[in-house]
């Protein structure tokens, strides 16, 4: 696969969901976290930023998410600015960390979100069910987060992200604390969620298996300054399962991956 020919290809801003555009974030003290940034990001797709710490990934998800805005550069979100698309609901937000309240059962930390968006009692309850069984925590409504392992607090971040219905999901490093054989499980947990809700995800990994065997594209950023070095298509076939992982192809994808973030000198990256 030529990953010249992926940079190339041209950008249908018709049909893309997600658009960025020459977008370049500098912050106060002067740091530019991305330089000249264009992505264009269809509905229904898995996209991965992948690089080094400090190449602008959290950045651009932060401009995404209108958490900042850019110093130049235009994003649009479903044909909104990132400030009308947050208003509407169209984002939700998985973090590093679960961040649940220790205080609140787990179903009552999936119906945060609804209780400060002022949904009634019944959708609120009827909505977290449906989102803690589509995570497979249905079971665990009663519990408290301390009662859950790292992963199942990371799930119940997620149907928190999810109980508001948003078209686009954008998580940051979601399973990069946990242990390598929870995060593979996670990670096809994940894809099924992916396929039967028709989300748009939006995903920062620092690590290239979860990058290949999750994505429809891989955008392979560089530090110093923070830019998009190339777009890799992953033309893996669906539905992925753990035997993906062990295919030619597979391997292929994850060399030119690789390859890439060497010739924008990214080294701390795992492998
Ligand atoms: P990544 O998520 O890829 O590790 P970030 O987007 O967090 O990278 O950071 C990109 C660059 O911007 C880094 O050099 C970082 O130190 C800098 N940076 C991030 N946030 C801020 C901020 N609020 N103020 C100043 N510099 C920042
Ligand atoms: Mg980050």
């Amino acid at each position: 696969m030529n990953t010249t020919a992926a940079t190339e290809r041209p950008v249908r801003t018709g049909d893309a969901l997600v658009s960025v555009r020459n977008v370049t974030m500098i912050y106060g003290g002067g740091t530019v976290a991305l330089e000249d940034a264009n992505l264009d990001i269809a509905r229904g797709e898995f996209v991965s930023l992948i690089g080094p710490s400090g190449c602008g990934k959290t950045t651009l998800l932060r401009l995404l998410a209108d958490l900042i805005e850019p110093s130049s550069g235009s994003i649009s979100i479903g044909g909104k600015s990132p400030t009308e698309a947050r208003r509407d609901r169209s984002y939700g937000y998985v973090f590093q960390a679960p961040t649940l309240m220790e205080w609140r059962t787990v179903m009552a930390n999936v119906m945060l979100p609804l209780e400060v968006m002022g949904f009634a009692r019944e959708e609120r309850q009827k909505r977290a069910e449906a989102m803690l069984a589509l995570v497979g925590l249905d079971k665990f409504a009663d519990k408290y987060p301390w009662q859950l392992s790292g992963g199942m607090q990371q799930r119940v971040s997620i149907a928190r992200a999810l109980s508001f219905d948003p078209q686009l999901l954008y998580m940051d490093e979601p399973f990069g604390a946990l242990d390598e054989i929870t995060r593979e499980n996670l990670n096809l947990e994940l894809l099924r969620l992916w396929r039967e809700t028709g989300k748009t995800v939006i995903f920062v990994t620092h690590s290239i298996p979860e990058a290949v065997f999750l994505s429809t594209r891989i955008v392979v950023m560089t530090p110093r300054p923070g830019k998009i070095e190339t777009v890799i298509p992953v033309d893996l076939p669906q539905p992925r399962d753990f035997e993906t992982r062990e295919t030619p192809r597979f391997f292929e994808i994850a060399t030119e991956v690789r390859e890439a973030l060497r010739k924008g000198h990214g080294y701390d990256v795992e492998v």
